[in-house]
């Protein structure tokens, strides 16, 4: 069965074909992205109607170029899959609209994905794939979540974050420290010249006990320190970088060995836009080397958005029997939807 995939619920478009297989995982046949972070960067953030914009103008050539590469003609094509949620509203529209024209068109039916079901599952794309059961910690730019994972459709949550997420951590001090958007990957490449013990910032909900997260404090904290520094900020930006990164780090290391205590599971999955962070990589390799947990994480360029993992989300559903594609054709975006929320509103209302 082959699957297109389309993802437009920010400010990347992805289109991806996946192809199922009688026996193992899916497999990527070809995928393409169009990143609008140039666009939205003189903004400081992204501009919602600009987003819906530019994934019109972007779909359609990525789609052709995805047929390309895979040797594949549009009648080829099975189910159409679409992020249906959550993400912004207008941005949505477009890869629903797309993607239900297009079932339409064919005569085939479409399936609307998860975004983070997206995200949590990426590492099935990766050559290193992981095995149910895990723990699952999703970090990107809106969510911050510890799951248990029993299979596809088959999610705990075990904590979450009762504020910002880690990206929008990052993104936020980045902001501050007069770094481009998104400020994520400019923090940790400041941070790889800077002292990580240089400044005294809080690690929230550290000893909570549970295993939630709150990474608003810390944004503040920054601030106050970066207004501390007042003319000295530039001079000891490298510094403010490494110990906003690591205040980050560490909470996200420590809750994540803490699930995995918790439930005994001794596989642990990293997925989302923070995944990315080498540093993070680095130190929970380390941790989890040491108490011969086996981590997983999605190949580099998969970590943020993409089409490739609303594709592979979408065949993994079909292949588990959790979810059958419809030929409702609906505009029913979902811009907030609980990933735990998933199984009630899996199928699309007439
Ligand atoms: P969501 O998936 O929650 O709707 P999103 O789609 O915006 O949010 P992702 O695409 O998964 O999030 O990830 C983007 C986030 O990842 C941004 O906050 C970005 O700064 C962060 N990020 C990317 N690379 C790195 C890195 N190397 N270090 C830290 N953060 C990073
Ligand atoms: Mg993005
Ligand atoms: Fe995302």
């Amino acid at each position: 069965m082959l699957v297109l995939g389309i993802e437009s619920s920010c400010d990347e478009t992805g289109v991806a074909l996946v192809e199922t297989a009688a026996t193992g995982l899916p497999r990527l046949a070809a995928h393409a992205l169009h990143s609008q972070i140039a666009m939205h960067q003189a903004y400081g953030g992204v501009v919602p109607e600009l987003a819906s914009r530019d994934h019109i103008r972007r779909v359609l050539p990525l789609a052709q170029a995805v047929f390309d590469e895979a040797g594949k003609r549009l009648a080829d094509v099975d189910v159409v899959a679409y992020t249906r949620g959550p993400g912004l509203a207008g941005a949505l529209l477009v890869g629903a609209g797309v993607a239900c024209a297009l079932g339409a068109a064919l005569g085939k039916p479409v399936l609307g994905v998860h975004h983070l079901e997206g995200h949590l599952l990426s590492p099935f794309l990766s050559a290193d794939a992981p095995e149910f059961p895990f723990v699952a910690l999703l970090v990107s730019g809106g969510h911050t979540q510890l799951m248990r994972v029993d299979g596809v459709g088959r999610y705990e949550i075990l904590g979450e974050t009762i504020d910002d997420a880690a990206g929008e951590a990052f993104d936020k001090s980045a902001k501050l420290m007069g770094l481009p958007y998104p400020g994520g990957p400019w923090l940790a490449q400041l941070a790889e010249q800077g002292d990580p013990t240089a400044f005294k910032l809080p690690r929230p909900l550290l000893h909570s006990g549970d295993l939630d997260f709150s990474f608003a404090g810390l944004k503040t904290a920054v601030l106050t320190q970066a207004r501390k520094l007042g003319d000295d900020l530039q001079a000891r930006k490298a510094d403010l970088a490494a110990s906003t990164q690591a205040a980050i780090i560490e909470v996200l290391l420590k809750k994540s060995l803490a699930a995995l205590e918790r439930t005994g599971l001794q596989r642990l999955v990293v997925a989302g836009g923070v995944g990315a962070n080498r540093v993070l990589r680095t130190q929970l390799n380390a941790a989890c080397a040491r108490r011969k947990v086996r981590v997983h994480y999605p190949e580099l360029h998969l970590c943020t958005d993409n089409g490739a993992m609303i594709a592979m989300a979408a065949a993994m559903r079909l292949q588990a029997g959790m979810q059958q594609p419809t030929e409702v054709y609906a505009f029913d975006v979902k811009p907030r939807w609980p990933l735990d929320m998933l199984d009630t509103l899996g199928a699309v209302a007439a």
